[in-house]
């Protein structure tokens, strides 16, 4: 197996604009294709729309539960970021390959890809599945479903390694990740008759000056060295309020989340400040009946730690012959698979420093690195 393959395939998965609010269709046609063209047979687990769909596939014996590779096949978007090259036109660079997605994670996708013909010639007694999703970006959303058909009509696996970058270690914990939309509706009249009116824009103050308390107490709550930083983060953000200099603001949106250590959970502050905001939104109902403070989750993924001592944590020190872990602060599939009972860790070619960012790019030794982790994995579900 050699890296070149994973180059050329990575060179494709990468012209797929597959921005997470895109369809991402196109690209699993391609390697629904690719898989088939290998004599390798995949399932679709399609969203409701018809817009989007995972794919799931095993090389090797049908029905035994054999290890999982998984990775999301959608990006982040390029909105606003100054990049050197087309982000979709992966451009080799020497010892870089720059793109959209080279990094965080269709590099892990080409190497799966590109191991397939090996898997393939390989007499395999524990099976190999393939787990493509979408949506990860936008709270780990898009694996859901396939989940859901684990036991069913897809073979659950017995673990799994999700590929997400981690410069090829084993990665056995993350924080989790919980998402709140806050709309406050006031009243809006001129600004020079302050008093008739319900500025948003002033209740969202005093929300975030509760949050900022928050942020403070979760600093000590769970404190975890292995984790950088070694504690929970709460932090707003976005925010959106107001439309003009003589207006009482009606309206004001704003976004916040938690990451919190495992061991914390951040449901106990999401009650919190839902209580805040019903005294809030009491206060506002004297002066406007209509005002209204709406409260919503938008993603959430569970914070993860992996069993110590399980199959897939010693399996993937032995492959890639380390004997450290290591956790990290960054959401993934992982936590998903461990909780439907799919044992799992993280490792994957590429830094995560590179992820999301303009000119995002991996380093092809890392897609070698890949390569070799995934041969001698086939080497070892032959015995
Ligand atoms: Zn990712």
């Amino acid at each position: 197996m050699t890296a070149t393959a994973a180059t050329d395939i990575l060179g494709k998965l990468v012209s797929f604009d597959t921005t997470s609010r895109n369809t991402n269709i196109p690209i699993i046609d391609y390697i629904e294709d690719y898989l088939s063209a290998h004599d390798v047979k995949s399932y679709r687990v399609p969203d409701e729309s018809g817009e989007k769909s995972s794919l799931y596939a095993t090389i090797g014996p049908a029905e035994v539960a054999g290890v999982g590779l998984s990775g999301h096949t959608d990006v982040v978007p390029v909105d606003g970021q100054d990049w050197d090259t087309d982000p979709f036109t992966m451009t080799d660079k020497g010892d870089r390959l720059y793109g959209r997605g080279t990094c965080d994670m269709k590099g892990f996708l080409a190497c799966m890809m590109a191991a397939v013909p090996d898997f393939k010639r390989r007499n395999l007694k524990t099976p190999i599945h393939l787990l493509f999703s979408y949506d990860e970006e936008v709270g780990c959303t898009g694996v859901r479903p396939m989940i859901g058909e684990f036991g069913e009509r897809l073979t659950k696996p017995r673990m799994i390694i999700v590929g997400e970058p981690t410069n090829m270690t084993v990665v056995e914990a993350h924080k989790g990740g919980l998402r709140w939309e806050v709309t406050i509706v006031g009243r809006p009249v001129h600004s020079s008759m302050a008093p008739l009116g319900v500025n948003s824009i002033s209740v969202a103050a005093e929300l975030l000056g509760e949050l900022a308390r928050m942020e403070e107490e979760l600093k000590t709550e769970v404190v975890d060295k292995r984790f950088d930083p070694p504690y929970s983060t709460l932090q707003v953000t976005q925010i959106n309020g107001g439309v003009a200099s003589n207006i009482v603001p009606a309206e004001t949106w704003f976004g916040w989340e938690i990451r919190g250590l495992p061991g914390v959970d951040p449901e106990v502050y999401g009650k919190r400040f839902r209580q805040k905001a019903a005294q809030l939104e009491s206060k506002m109902r004297e002066v406007a009946p209509e005002a209204s403070i709406e409260i919503k989750h938008s993603s959430e993924i569970p914070a993860f730690s992996a069993d110590q001592g399980s199959e897939v944590m010693s399996l993937a020190l032995k492959l890639v012959e380390q004997n450290e872990t290591f956790a990290v602060s960054y959401g993934t599939e992982a936590s998903l698979f461990h909780h439907a009972g799919a044992p799992s860790v993280v490792c994957g070619p590429g830094d995560i420093a590179q992820a999301h960012t303009p000119n995002e790019w991996i380093e092809k030794v890392e897609l070698e690195k890949c390569m070799t982790f995934l041969d001698k994995l086939a080497t070892w579900a032959e015995h």
